[in-house]
């Protein structure tokens, strides 16, 4: 199932064109280009060991493909993006018999190919719409002190003045300040530094021309990382989850949706869900499964591609680049997981979402726009370690992209099936409460008299301080046991703690605390972890979402073998 990735096609420079995640060619939206690193030296195979299995995950699969085929459903979600799987959360918190389904990994598509932004919108004071803007901020901050603070982490964000740019000092100056007022400036007050200052958090930013930066603050996650534990938060609460298992076809009463055909992709198993009513949260497959329900649907929603790339750099930033390209677009350079990740792009897409793919013109448009605020020696391709792309899914209608927008797309089909696409991620809880609403409004299923209303905040799992929980992986590891710092630090702010849960595995056997690579922090235990309690099917699943081994450019052929074996090798013992 899984295939090495093609060495030509490791770097994403001009000559050489990406190639596509090849593992759900039929679901995957990203096009992951994976740059093959030097095969970590002495790494040990990893032993198959069994932890306990939480439903869907590893050997349970066929019992959760049972329990969906059981009875009814007062909702199935098809598509465990990150739409879908906050829907699913909050039904469940509500009480709803609850299943989600996703063709490929759950955040597989759009939700892991993200600028990785938890982020008012700085670009929304342009249009003026400040009370969106107080809102995103409003979500964002929930998430970073409430609900997500173990994986939700502060940024200071720089925005370069120079000489002749698109915009002013004293209007960039005037922007921070409103933007932080609008979130009562719960994250310090936004200024205006000296390039001096400016340059001491970014490293490379481009001094010369240089009149002044605005500084700003927002946050940032690690998507996949976070849109997992949501996954798991929704479980928690009672949802049947299963990823890897394509809608194919809809079930119907009469005229109604009533359930889906579904084919699990790792067997070619064909099972069905019934369900009272159908959730469509496909993101940029919305229409195709729109017109599964009625094939004279018309078009709901356009498609614009966002590419990024993650570079290697000298040293570390602790400030992210918000650099002005135009007087509507920006380019961002975010220090996120040991890289630089820069980006976006934002062009009409017209193609099949499983073929989008990072081309050479993204990388030069991309390296070309970053060179606008980083010193061009920064900039070489040859340091980009990977690639990928994903795709906004936009109201209908013509226009830019860029200029289109951001809006969450609720419609109802004529089976009933109600269909959400687009939006943020930064406000996903929003968009679940509000799709809930929605649901209690469906006059033919009349949910809304079998549901409690949910807690308003309810905290991810392993909700923690990352500080404390690394200091208790550090203390409680045993005499001559190898776990470093920044181990233990990647551990906690990346699991919460959960990361204790690693620790564990890694105390009974410490062969499981060596790093999948020498140059990165994941370790083995995560990939028994990602098994057997995160769902992870695929060696993809494991490198590229539940641990940061691709993102870093560290993923070799050996590792790739590695995490085969023992994602196939061992039965895990289930409760
Ligand atoms: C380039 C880019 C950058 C972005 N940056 C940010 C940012 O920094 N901050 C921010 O707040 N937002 C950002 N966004 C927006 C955010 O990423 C999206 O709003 C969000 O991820 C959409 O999630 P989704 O669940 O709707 O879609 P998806 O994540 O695409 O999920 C849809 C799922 O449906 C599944 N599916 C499709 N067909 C079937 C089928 N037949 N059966 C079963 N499953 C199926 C797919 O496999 C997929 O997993 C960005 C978006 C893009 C494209």
């Amino acid at each position: 199932m899984t295939t090495t990735p093609d060495p030509a096609a490791r770097r994403p420079d001009a000559s050489v064109p990406a190639a596509r995640d090849t593992e759900a060619p039929s679901a995957e939206t990203l096009s992951d280009t994976p740059i093959t690193a030097a095969d970590p030296s002495g790494a040990p195979a990893p032993v198959s060991r069994a932890t306990v299995a939480l439903p869907g995950s590893g050997a349970d699969r066929s019992r959760t493909r049972a329990e969906l085929s059981r009875g009814t459903f007062d909702l199935l979600v098809v598509g465990g993006g990150i739409l879908g799987t906050s829907v699913a959360w909050n039904a469940a918190q509500s009480g709803l018999r609850v299943a989600m389904v996703d063709a490929g990994d759950f955040a597989g598509a759009t939700s892991s190919a993200s600028s990785k932004l938890v982020h008012g919108g700085l670009r929304y004071l342009q249009t003026g719409n400040l009370k969106l803007v107080a809102e995103n901020h409003r979500e964002r901050r929930s998430l970073a002190t409430t609900v997500a603070p173990h994986l939700v982490n502060p940024l200071p964000f720089l925005v370069p003045v120079y000489e002749g740019g698109p915009h002013g000092a004293a209007k960039m100056g005037a922007g921070v300040f409103l933007y932080s007022a609008l979130s009562a400036f719960g994250d310090g007050m936004g200024r205006l530094l000296s390039p001096a200052q400016a340059a001491r958090l970014a490293p490379g930013l481009r001094t010369e021309g240089l009149k002044s930066v605005a500084a700003y603050g927002d946050h940032q996650m690690n998507d996949s990382r976070m849109a997992i534990m949501t996954v798991r938060a929704a479980v928690d609460a009672g949802a049947v989850v299963l990823n890897h298992a394509e809608v194919v076809d809809l079930r119907r009463t009469g005229t109604r949706v009533t359930g889906a055909e579904l084919r699990d992709r790792t067997d070619g198993t064909e099972f069905g869900v019934d369900a009272r009513l159908v959730l469509n949260a496909t993101g940029p497959w919305v229409d195709h499964l729109r017109r599964m329900e009625d094939p004279a649907a018309a078009p709901s929603v356009r498609l614009s591609k966002g590419a990024h790339l993650v570079l290697r750099t000298p040293e570390p930033w602790r400030a992210a680049l918000t650099i002005p390209v135009d007087r509507h677009r920006v380019s961002f350079a975010i220090p996120w997981e040991g890289r630089l990740l820069l980006g976006t792009t934002d062009e009409e897409y017209t193609g099949d979402p499983a073929e989008v793919s990072v081309l050479p013109s993204d990388v030069e448009q991309i390296l070309g726009e970053a060179e606008l605020g980083i010193d061009a020696p920064y900039l070489d391709a040859s340091h980009v370690d990977y690639a990928f792309a994903g795709l906004r899914v936009l109201p209908g209608g013509g226009g830019d992209t860029s200029a289109a927008k951001r809006e969450t797309v609720v419609t109802q089909g004529r089976g009933g099936m109600l269909s959400v696409a687009g939006g943020k991620w930064t406000t996903y809880r929003h968009i679940g409460r509000t799709v809930l609403n929605e649901l209690r409004k469906v006059r033919a299923v009349p949910l809304a008299e079998e549901m409690a209303d949910p807690l308003r905040t309810v905290p991810l799992p392993g909700l923690a301080s990352p500080d404390a929980v690394a200091q208790r992986i550090l203390i409680d590891r045993e005499p001559g046991a190898r776990m470093e710092p920044p181990v233990a630090r990647h551990l906690a702010s990346h699991y919460g703690s959960l990361a204790l849960d690693i620790a564990a595995l890694i105390r009974e056997d410490p062969a499981l605390g060596e790093r999948i690579h020498p140059d990165g922090p994941d370790v083995w235990a995560q990939v028994v972890f990602a098994r057997d309690r995160e769902w992870a099917v695929t060696v993809d699943d494991v490198l590229r979402r539940r641990t940061t081994v691709t993102v870093r450019g560290l993923e070799t052929p050996g590792v790739r073998d590695r995490v085969q074996r023992l994602l196939t090798a061992p039965v895990p013992v289930t409760r």
